[in-house]
């Protein structure tokens, strides 16, 4: 991928550089504006542009080049021409195979003939391939550089916003600046188009446009980002008080609020990269990603990695590519990973030709140089299959432990949940009436893990509703009675992962509730040991 500024590479006489977007009109202009350029590339080159069904046309002198539709009429032209200029051909990757299509073997021929034309030549000629899908052919990899077009920046989507204000003067613009400033970057992550089509919907709903809108322009922003099938914009609205204990965790995302501001630029704090949090299974990892989306006010896009690598949509590395840079253009964002040991399970294995480890080289090699602000959460339960390259020190920049919560944490889960439902006077009338509940419970239910404590209460309630008649002590108490917990069934399991949990992670529990948690363990049970570094945020 490239990193190299586009007026660069041209000016450096790379022969072919490709672009991946779906937005040929944006980045047509863009390149246009670079090669017209004297300041940028020193010698201003013609734009012509090709597709199958126009053939060659001379952007610069307004003129169709006759009988240029077929790819190796084209070609042929392009060796021919002898002046400076850059030659934008759309949908080329067509000819290199594509699905139920084998390559034509001669259009790639012809393109090799060419490239030391390109290169060498005394005219100064470069082929740009935009396409939607990335697709180059083995034999042309050396001579092709892919060039990385960003979504449209605020600036872009602003002024596309106004423009469409100005058109449609019958809409009443019911905006101030920071509204309005709310409503673009409510659009960062789209194309031009899509930001075009999202405002247009806002503004025929109801013939004007305030910040009610909002919600149409987010609602369309969810649905183009569902549609690349490994990104999902997760609203939630669990906040910090939905967490109970992982008080260690919830301390250091505290501190990390607002990192990326300009008063944390005084205090020259580098930008936060990410977390892993590893653990045991139903004990809040998920939560606290959904929760660090309304700490921090920033979107949260869930990455499925195994869908990355399923091949179910697109190639995998286009795949990993796109979704990289839809989080950077909603940046500052939290990238969540849901799951990362499912989409690593290949990795090491000959099975899948090594897209496994390029996929993983390309997160990797993009966590370590990302200079927009977005924030990794990945969240993993079997940390066995996850390689050491991701955990070497300096590519998060912390590694959380997830235990069996503690005899207090516990209390805090319950009261959570108690109260999250017992909102109705009369199905809680009997269970407030109880002395120190939430202790009680506690004590109860050593070895439980948060999930298992909500479907104690859930389970409880279900009994209750079935009487009809308020919720009793006995309903939790026969429920926790009859629920053989994770930490039995798993319990070797668990011991394992504390093991490896001790040597490379942080606890996310702090040490003053580890401290008094020792005193109440029983030695014999899976409870008596603790994974994890204890050391407080
Ligand atoms: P998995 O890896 O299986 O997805 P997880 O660690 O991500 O597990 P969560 O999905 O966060 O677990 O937890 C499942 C549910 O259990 C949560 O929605 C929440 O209701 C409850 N829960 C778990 N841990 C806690 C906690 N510490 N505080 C409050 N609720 C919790």
């Amino acid at each position: 991928m490239s990193v190299y500024k586009l007026a660069n590479l041209i000016r450096a006489r790379f022969p072919m550089i490709y672009v991946t977007t779906f937005e040929e009109d944006r980045v047509t202009k863009y390149i246009k504006s670079v090669v017209t350029d004297e300041k940028q590339v020193k010698y201003p080159r013609e734009v012509f542009t090709w597709a199958q069904t126009t053939g060659l046309y001379n952007n610069t002198t307004d003129k169709k080049i006759t009988d240029t539709d077929a790819p190796c009429k084209a070609l042929d032209f392009i060796r021919k021409y002898d002046k400076d200029a850059v030659f934008i051909l759309y949908d080329f990757h067509t000819n290199f195979g594509v699905k139920n299509r084998q390559p034509d073997y001669n259009v790639i021929r012809k393109i090799r003939d060419i490239v030391p034309d390109l290169k060498l030549g005394t005219v100064r000629k470069t082929i740009f391939f935009v396409s939607p899908e990335l697709l180059i052919p083995e034999s042309l990899q050396k001579e092709i550089t892919i060039y990385d077009f960003p979504l449209p920046t605020l600036e872009e989507i602003k002024n596309k916003f106004n423009s469409m204000i100005q058109q449609n003067a019958r809409v009443a613009n019911e905006l101030n600046e920071e509204e309005k400033d709310k409503l673009c970057k409510a659009a960062l992550g789209l194309t031009l188009q899509e930001a075009e089509s999202a405002f247009a919907l806002a503004m025929v709903n109801d013939g004007k446009i305030n910040i009610s809108d909002l919600s149409v322009i987010l609602e369309e922003k969810v649905q183009v980002i569902k549609k690349t099938g490994i990104l999902e914009f997760i609203r939630s609205d669990y906040s910090i008080n939905d967490i109970g204990g992982l008080d260690n965790l919830k301390n250091w995302l505290l501190k990390r609020n607002n990192s990326w501001s300009e008063k944390a630029k005084k205090y020259c704090i580098p930008a936060p990269k990410g977390v892993l949090v590893t653990g045991i299974p139903g004990c809040g990892k998920s939560l606290t990603a959904k929760a660090m989306s309304t700490i921090w006010q920033l979107p949260l896009l869930k990455l499925d990695f195994g869908k990355v690598f399923s091949g179910l949509v697109g190639s995998s590395e286009e795949n990993m590519r796109r979704a990289l840079a839809t989080a950077e253009a909603v940046a500052p964002s939290i990238l969540w990973i849901d799951e990362i040991e499912k989409g690593l399970s290949g990795l090491g294995s000959n099975g899948d030709s090594g897209v496994s480890s390029r996929i993983f080289g390309q997160f990797l090699t993009w966590m370590q140089e990302k200079e927009s602000p977005v924030f990794v959460i990945a969240t993993a339960n079997n940390i066995n299959s996850l390689p050491p390259e991701l955990l070497r020190k300096g590519r998060f920049d912390e590694i959380f432990f997830v235990d069996l919560p503690t005899l207090d944490e516990r209390k805090e889960i319950f009261k959570l949940h108690l109260e999250r439902r017992l909102k109705d006077k009369n199905v809680a009338s009997e269970i407030v009436t109880v002395p120190n509940l939430c202790e009680e419970l506690a004590k109860m239910t050593e070895g439980f893990i948060g999930s298992e404590i909500e479907q104690v209460v859930v389970s409880s309630l279900c009994d209750a509703f079935f009487e009809n008649r308020p919720l009793r002590f006995d309903d939790l108490a026969k429920n926790i009675q009859t629920t053989v917990p994770l930490s039995t069934t798993q319990r070797e399991q668990i011991l394992a992962i504390r093991a490896w949990a001790n040597v490379r992670a942080v606890s996310a529990t702090k040490k003053s509730n580890l401290d008094k948690y020792a005193k109440v363990i029983d030695d014999n049970n899976v409870s008596s040991s603790r994974g994890g570094r204890t050391l407080d945020f």
